[in-house]
This record gives C-alpha cells, sequence and structure tokens, in this order.
C-alpha cells in the first residue's frame, strides 16, 4: 500500500484526492491537515484512519480531540503541527493542497525528510521555486505536479528529452469574462466571478482564473517545474478545457494531453506516476465535439497576466511579492472591501513599491510576504 499524507485535505483538491484514495483502495493515508473545518477532518479521520492530523487554531484542535478521542490519532496544530504532518515517517508522498504562501515551510520540511511531493500549492513555486527545485535534487524527492495543465505538460514530456523541448504552449479556458473589455468589468460582484465555465474549484483561485492571475502563476510555476525561461512559455486560450497543455520540440512537433475537465485524473497520476490507473467518468467524444477553438490572451483587459510575465522577468522577489499582492487583494474582494478591477491594480501598485532581493531565503521571502501585506493593509 502506498501511503500518503494530505495537507489541505478538506479542500477541493484534499476531497479529491481522497475520493482518488477511496476509489483505488490501496492507498493508505497516513496524516490530513486542514486549516479549520474540523467537522469535514472528523468525518476524514473515521474514514481513512491517519495516525496524526493537523488543524491551524490549538482552540479548534481542542475541539476536534473531544470529538474523536474514541479514536487512536494525535491531533497537532500550527506550524509545528503541519510540519508533523509532513515529516510523520509513514508516508511517501506529501499532497500539498494547502493554499496560499503557507505551503511552503512545510513542503520544504516535507522534502528534507524525503518525500515526494504531489504538489498542487503552486504558490510554493512561484515564490520558493528557486530553493525547493535544486532542493528536491539534493534530497533525492520527486516533484509530481498535480494543476492540470502542469501534469499534461509532464505527461507530453515522458520520455522526450528535455533539451529538446522548444516551448510550452500553457492552454487557458479564458474564465467566465473572456471576450470583455475593461468597462465591463468594472461591476462584476464576487458572485459572478465564482462562476468558472468549467472547472469547480477553492475560491481563491476561482477568482484567480477569472483574472487570469491563476495562468501568471501557472507560467511561473511551469517554469521552474520544466527548466524554461518564461519567454518560452506562450498562454493560449481554449475555452473548452479539452487541451489541457501542449508542448513544441525542435523539430516543430507538439504534443498535447486530452481529456474532460476532471482533477482527479492529474491526481491520481501524479499519485502512481508512472503508473496509469482505471479512472472512472466521462469520455472525451470526438463524434460530438466538433471543434476545438483558440485565442491569443487579452493582456490589455487582464493585466494580471501581463504583470506575472513582468514579475517573473524582474526575478528575486518579485514574484513573491506579485502573489503575496494578489493573495491579499482576493481575500479583500471576496469580503467585498474592493471592486473586482482593484485586484490587478493593487498587485501593480505592490510591484512598483518593491526593491528586488535577488535569490531570496525563506524568511526574506515570508519578509517580503508581511511587507507587501502591511503596505496593502495602510492603503485599501
Ligand atoms: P481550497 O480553498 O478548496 O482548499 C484549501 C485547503 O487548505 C483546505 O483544506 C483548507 O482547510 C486548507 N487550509 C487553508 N489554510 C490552512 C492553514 N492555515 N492550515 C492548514 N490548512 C489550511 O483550495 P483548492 O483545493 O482549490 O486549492 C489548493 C491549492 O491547489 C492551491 O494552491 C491552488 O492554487 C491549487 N490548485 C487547485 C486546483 C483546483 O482544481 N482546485 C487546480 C490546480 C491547483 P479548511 O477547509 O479547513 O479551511
Amino acid at each position: 500500500m502506498k501511503k500518503i499524507a494530505i495537507l489541505g485535505s478538506t479542500g477541493s483538491i484534499g476531497t479529491q484526492t481522497l475520493e482518488v484514495a477511496r476509489n483505488n483502495g490501496d492507498l493508505e493515508i497516513t496524516a490530513l491537515a486542514a486549516g479549520s473545518n474540523i467537522k469535514k477532518l472528523e468525518e476524514q479521520i473515521r474514514e481513512f484512519h491517519p495516525g496524526i492530523a493537523a488543524v491551524w487554531s490549538e482552540e479548534k484542535a481542542e475541539e476536534l480531540r473531544t470529538a474523536v478521542r474514541d479514536l487512536d490519532v494525535r491531533i497537532v496544530s500550527g506550524m509545528e503541527g503541519l510540519i508533523e504532518v509532513c515529516t510523520e515517517p509513514a508516508a511517501e508522498i506529501v499532497v500539498t493542497a494547502i493554499v496560499g504562501m503557507i505551503g511552503i515551510v512545510p513542503t520544504i520540511a516535507a522534502m528534507k525528510a524525503g518525500k515526494d511531493i504531489a504538489l498542487a500549492n503552486k504558490e510554493t513555486l512561484v515564490t520558493a521555486g528557486h530553493i525547493i527545485i535544486p532542493l528536491a535534487e539534493e534530497a533525492g524527492v520527486k516533484i509530481l505536479p498535480v494543476d492540470s495543465e502542469h501534469s499534461a505538460i509532464f505527461q507530453c514530456l515522458n520520455g522526450e528529452s528535455r533539451g529538446q523541448l522548444k516551448k510550452i504552449l500553457l492552454t487557458a479556458s479564458g474564465g467566465p469574462f473572456r471576450g470583455k473589455k475593461r468597462e465591463e468589468l468594472t461591476h462584476i460582484q464576487v458572485e459572478d466571478a465564482l462562476k468558472h465555465p468549467n472547472w469547480a474549484m477553492g475560491r481563491k483561485i476561482t477568482i484567480d482564473s477569472s483574472t487570469l492571475v491563476n495562468k501568471g502563476l501557472e507560467m511561473m510555476e511551469a517554469r521552474w517545474l520544466f527548466g524554461v525561461e518564461p519567454k518560452d512559455i506562450q498562454i493560449v486560450v481554449q475555452p473548452k478545457s479539452i487541451i489541457h497543455s501542449m508542448v513544441e520540440f525542435v523539430d516543430g512537433a507538439v504534443i498535447a494531453q486530452l481529456g474532460t475537465p476532471d482533477m482527479k485524473l492529474p491526481i491520481q497520476y501524479a499519485l502512481y506516476y508512472p503508473e496509469r490507473r482505471y479512472l472512472p467518468g466521462e469520455r472525451l467524444d470526438f463524434e460530438t465535439l466538433t471543434q476545438i477553438t483558440f485565442e491569443k490572451p487579452d493582456m490589455e483587459t487582464f493585466t494580471g497576466l501581463k504583470l506575472a510575465f513582468d514579475a517573473a522577468a524582474a526575478g528575486g522577489s518579485m514574484p513573491t511579492v506579485y502573489n503575496a499582492a494578489n493573495e491579499k487583494a482576493v481575500a479583500l474582494f471576496l469580503d467585498r472591501k474592493i471592486p473586482y478591477l482593484q485586484i490587478p491594480e493593487i498587485i501593480g501598485r505592490s510591484m512598483e513599491e518593491h526593491k528586488v532581493i535577488p535569490d531570496p531565503t525563506v524568511n526574506e521571502i515570508l519578509e517580503t510576504e508581511q511587507a507587501v501585506y502591511e503596505f496593502i493593509e495602510s492603503r485599501w
């Protein structure tokens, strides 16, 4: 039985990971961690019997301890708890399905403890890719992408020589506001932005998909995962999310991975790599699928995507600023404290304010995050 630990087990990726475990029956769940949803975490503990589980606040941890006192499970809390979940000896793979930069420290701890990483938490690579990628090599652990686009690229590169890769064609659905111009986005409400045309995901990433910031984060995630320069990553809008991404080789050959939009496929592929398993669900039907269309992304309307290329070009701590400013701005938008178009505006203003630190350490990354939060809190 393969043994796995899940950070962020109560979220969209976390619950789908557990669904994959339930369907296959040969994955043992050794540890779970969540933020505050202790009701769902309790259900998961009762079904999957991990030896350890973490919640963020000690108060919630105490409540959970009482709720599961009939079971043999240790409940821990805070950052130390997340690190314990990531490093407990049994697990071979840690699924990082937590949202935000809080994933950096536990991911590094897991790698140092020799765990392979099934990486959904893109914020870790965006902000600390220059630390994570060399560390994977040093620790002899694999980073297996869970993001559907990166899993697609990973699948397309199977058996190929990385040196012959010419460029990555990162596909994007374009989100719910594809085709709209800036003036039409002025009055977008939280409910409008939470409606993704193809994928059901957590709230933060759904907003990021609507602003195309998610594609910007994915571009930076891809540059680290596949060792390419941002200029060699082309964003291709493919509204139905049938092509999950493509790669072009030096001889002009383009290889794509296609499928119905179902996150369980990349999750399962990461957990069993290099083996493929049966996955129940809809299949592509090429008799009814009449066309696949492509467009260029509109970076004048969706300036968040353009800012991602600027942040990647500046390098060092700038991607952290991009990511932290976005996390804060999205939280403010979800709390209805700022209008929709202020999300990219806040990212841009935070980037202008920042003096780049080349090759930042983990502490410098976390300090930069804090400084960005303080800058935003003092102005909005
Ligand atoms: P969700 O918001 O659905 O879930 C986030 C998870 O993180 C929840 O389990 C939440 O717990 C947990 N969490 C939040 N804060 C803490 C904390 N302080 N301590 C411990 N756990 C915490 O997010 P998604 O599943 O959508 O996304 C997770 C990651 O995967 C993100 O980085 C996202 O970009 C990436 N991703 C997601 C995709 C998707 O389809 N959803 C696709 C590709 C990548 P609780 O519920 O208890 O608060």
